[in-house]
């Protein structure tokens, strides 16, 4: 069976043309597209996370400001800082760069974003309109794998999709995605039972665990199109997902590559979801 490898470095390059575009348009009407990141203490995957936002932002455009607290940093700080930005009318997104020290609760600190700014779709209230079918927000990693799944042409009603990994910025959101788009759907996690049986059965299956070539190619179903979205550094520091990539690909029919795949698009997405806060405040849409 010949395998597509979805391409997300390059759609997402369309995507940002796009964007850059409208960007431009903006600025034309006197419109400058803004958004501030949050960055605390010293993880050095945020804080290149962090850094290939900004490198994107100004590749379209769109003006970044970049806020970093110390680890020693308390709640009270931060919340501070969101509340101004949140008034702040020349700030048009508000993204905290997670994950939070322990010592912080990230919900508290989310919750107090407007959701009206909350460009990564992660407060209460994008979440609940999200799972009242009325998205306001939608995260953008889940966002950018449904985008390549409809890019693709890849059906999703009536097929059997299978999600592992549960966290509210990948796994719960791109189920609720799929729900939408009439899959059946099963969400697994670390203390689900015999995971193989299930992984063998799915039509559509995304893997967001974050453990190095976990599902290899014996837990695959022949022809399945098969979403990699782990991201993990090995000891000699190349970067793979959580499939076993070469082995799995000769069994599958549509399968992401790490690096390429769905990374790539979760950037372009937050760049779209940036552009649309800015649309929705300045009463465009
Ligand atoms: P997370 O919050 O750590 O969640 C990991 C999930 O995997 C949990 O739900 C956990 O189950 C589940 N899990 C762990 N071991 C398992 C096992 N043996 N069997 C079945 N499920 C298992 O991770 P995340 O933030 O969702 O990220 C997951 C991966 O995606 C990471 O590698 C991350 O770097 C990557 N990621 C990539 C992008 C991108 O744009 N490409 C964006 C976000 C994240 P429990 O809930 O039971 O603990």
């Amino acid at each position: 069976m010949s395998v597509t490898l979805m391409n997300g470095k390059f759609i997402a390059s369309i995507i940002k043309e796009d964007i850059k575009i409208e960007v431009e348009e903006l600025k034309r009407k006197g419109i400058n597209p803004c958004l501030a990141v949050i960055l605390v203490g010293d993880n050095k995957a945020s804080e290149k996370y962090v850094s290939l936002k900004e490198k994107t932002c100004k590749e379209l455009g769109i003006k970044s400001l970049i806020f970093n607290f110390s680890n020693e940093t308390g709640e009270e700080d931060i919340v501070n800082l969101i509340e101004e930005l949140n008034r702040n009318d020349s700030i048009n997104g508000i993204l905290i760069q997670l994950p939070l020290p322990k010592h912080i609760n990230q919900h508290t600190i989310l919750q107090k974003i407007d959701p009206f700014k909350d460009v990564d779709g992660f407060t209460p209230y994008c979440l609940g309109r999200l799972l009242m079918d009325n998205p306001l927000f939608i995260p953008c990693t889940p966002k950018g794998i449904i985008r390549m799944l409809n890019i693709y042409e890849i059906e999703i009603e009536r097929k059997s999709a299978v999600v592992i990994g549960r966290s509210i910025i990948v796994g719960k959101p791109l189920s609720l995605l799929l729900l939408r788009k009439n899959a059946t759907v099963t969400l697994c996690h670390s203390k689900t039972n015999r995971l193989e049986d299930i992984t063998k059965k799915a039509d559509i299956l995304c893997v967001a665990i974050g453990k190095p070539n976990f599902i290899t190619a014996e837990m695959v179903k022949e022809g399945a199109v098969v979403i990699d979205i782990g991201v993990n550094i090995t000891d000699d520091g190349k970067v793979v997902g959580d499939v076993e990539f070469e082995k799995v690909k000769e069994k599958v029919s549509y399968i992401t590559p790490v690096p390429g795949g769905v990374g790539p698009m979760t950037i372009a997405m937050l760049m779209e979801n940036t552009l649309y806060a800015t649309k929705i405040q300045k009463g465009l849409i």
